[in-house]
């Protein structure tokens, strides 16, 4: 099979995990409005799969909470705990830190327009995807309001035949992440990307689909090259056990591989991919912790929610699910950056 054609189903992915998240956002589980604008057919999605969406969306806003509320890198990583949010530290406390945020295969996420509308927002936040993508991404953007009013850049600009957007604090680029190192780095730092700022990357459902030759390339490239990096990934795990393999068939079925299960099938290999690498720290943990960690309170809230008893087949669901993490900071690298 032609990779254009599997390339093709990669970019279909994102309109499943985009309906999944309005679903769980139409329920109560998730707050977000700038999700349905990405969305021509809304479709009600089992509790099973809203509960994912809502975990999986959570944990990677608590990363990207902490990290913007948080002065250091390592602090972040190191006081993290998945489902809590950082309450030392208030945006005022360190509103003076320039930090970036990368996004890689961002899809239709929404992330940093629903952040930037909470008062939280970075020196710098890029996304990329593939141009077929991004183009899909700036043509809604560039005609709502409340996308260009969260922007609030009276000069922001398309390019690249509206694949590309550059704003003063959003830029979202076009291109491949198999090939990284060669142009994704190049069109970063000529948007104003800067490898001395604290950054984080996010890889959400994302590095699974690549290779694991390209995807070790790019955690080798940022612990080599960034100053301070957290690096935050979420994808599946566990191929092997009877669930893992009708996982895997029921992708193959819809054309759909995961090359990179194979290389990091489970927490272990996760944390390795970067402890291997020069990263200082990682931790991985499956979506059963994170369930856990969450507060009776939010327990309670979402379980009011919908009927929810399919609890073993989500016990297994979410043993094959895992968010995991890595930081790097270079040791001359004790300073967080302050702005002028
Ligand atoms: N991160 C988003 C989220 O969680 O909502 C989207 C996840 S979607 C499952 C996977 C995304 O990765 C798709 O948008 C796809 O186009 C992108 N992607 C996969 N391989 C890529 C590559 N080699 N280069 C650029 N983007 C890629």
């Amino acid at each position: 099979e032609p990779q254009v054609a599997r390339d093709d189903v990669i970019k279909g992915t994102d309109d499943d995990a985009i309906i999944s998240k309005l679903s769980a956002v139409n329920l109560g589980y998730l707050d977000d409005p700038f999700v349905k604008h990405f969305v021509k057919r809304p479709s009600r999605r089992p509790p099973l799969i809203n509960r994912g969406s809502y975990l999986r969306t959570r944990s990677l806003d608590t990363f990207t909470e902490q990290f913007i509320k948080t002065s250091v890198i390592t602090q972040s990583a190191s006081t993290h705990s998945p489902t809590t949010t950082a309450t030392t530290t208030t945006p005022a406390a360190v509103a003076g830190i320039k930090k970036q945020i990368v996004s890689l295969g961002c899809g239709s996420d929404t992330r940093y327009f629903k952040f930037k509308a909470n008062g939280l927002s970075v020196h710098k936040y890029f996304e990329i995807d593939f141009p077929e993508s991004t183009a899909k991404k700036a043509a809604v953007i560039k005609k709502n309001k409340a996308f260009t009013d969260i922007i609030g850049d009276p000069d922001l600009k398309l390019g690249l035949g509206g694949t590309e957007i550059y704003s003063k604090d959003y830029c979202l680029l076009s291109g491949d992440l198999r090939e990284f190192t060669e142009s994704i780095v190049p069109k970063l730092k000529a948007q104003g990307f800067d490898t001395s700022l604290p950054t984080l990357f996010l890889s959400e459902c994302v590095l699974i689909y690549i290779q694991p030759g390209d995807s070790d390339a790019i955690v080798n490239w940022v612990g080599t090259n960034m100053d301070a990096s957290l690096f935050v990934v979420y994808e599946q795990i566990n191929p092997a056990d009877a669930f893992g393999a009708m996982m895997l068939r029921n992708l193959r079925a819809r054309q759909i591989e995961l090359p990179g299960i194979h290389a990091y099938p489970s927490l272990k290999s996760q944390e390795e991919r970067f402890t291997s690498r020069g990263w200082q720290a990682a931790q991985a943990v499956n979506m059963n912790r994170l369930h856990e960690s969450l507060s009776e309170q939010e327990m309670k809230r979402i379980s009011s929610l919908e009927i929810f008893d399919e609890v073993e087949e989500w016990q297994l669901l979410a043993d094959h699910y895992c968010v995991a993490w890595a930081y790097q900071a270079k040791p001359q690298q004790s300073e967080p950056h302050r702005a002028q």
